[in-house]
């Protein structure tokens, strides 16, 4: 009964769309060579939104960072329903409080993620954005941190960890992942 419920409401559902969309100056080259990747990862139709801009109100002057929590406002505003989740794509030094620096930060309330380009350059740049672009999706999808060092989901303090982990999910956290989305 519950089971046949379940595959009703999935029936019903609309095509999944994950949207990307620049936050400011993020270059247009980098935001689009996420698309195959994150179509994979997700299996589902990856579009291009267009720009964010960035919030004035989120920059410290103190920290001479960005409040990545503010940029996740701007997006859940920028948010169309067709979208299952948006995801923004930053090019300036995020932060939130208590932290020195966070690579981005995701949010399965409003279903909007942000990631920052800006520490990750480098021989690996475009594998580094690919693997924090599907780890802070992984958060809007409700998964947790993970203690699988090779797990996109584990939390990478630098980029080494971010270097070692790559873009795939753990067995569990790929399950995790496909129930959230029924
Ligand atoms: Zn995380
Ligand atoms: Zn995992």
């Amino acid at each position: 009964m519950i089971a046949g419920m379940a595959l009703l409401a999935t029936a019903r559902k609309p095509a999944a769309v994950i949207a990307v969309a620049p936050v400011g100056e993020a270059p247009a080259a980098e935001v689009a060579a996420l698309v195959p990747v994150l179509s994979e990862s997700f299996g589902c139709e990856i579009v291009i939104a267009p720009a964010v801009p960035l919030p004035a109100r989120a920059w410290n002057a103190s920290r001479r960072q960005y409040l990545s929590t503010t940029l996740l406002d701007s997006l859940a505003r920028a948010k169309r329903p067709e979208w299952e989740r948006l995801l923004g794509v930053a090019d300036v030094d995020l932060y939130v409080p208590n932290l020195n620096f966070v690579f981005g930060e995701g949010d399965s309330g409003r279903g909007v993620a942000v990631f920052s380009l800006a520490r990750l350059r480098g021989a690996l740049f475009r594998k580094r954005a690919a693997t924090e672009a599907v780890h802070e999706l992984g958060h809007t999808f409700g998964l947790a941190h993970c203690d699988d060092p090779h797990c996109v989901m584990w939390f990478s303090n630098n980029l080494a960890e971010t270097d070692r982990k790559g873009t795939h999910f753990c067995p569990r956290h790929q399950k995790e992942l496909a129930r959230s989305r029924l």
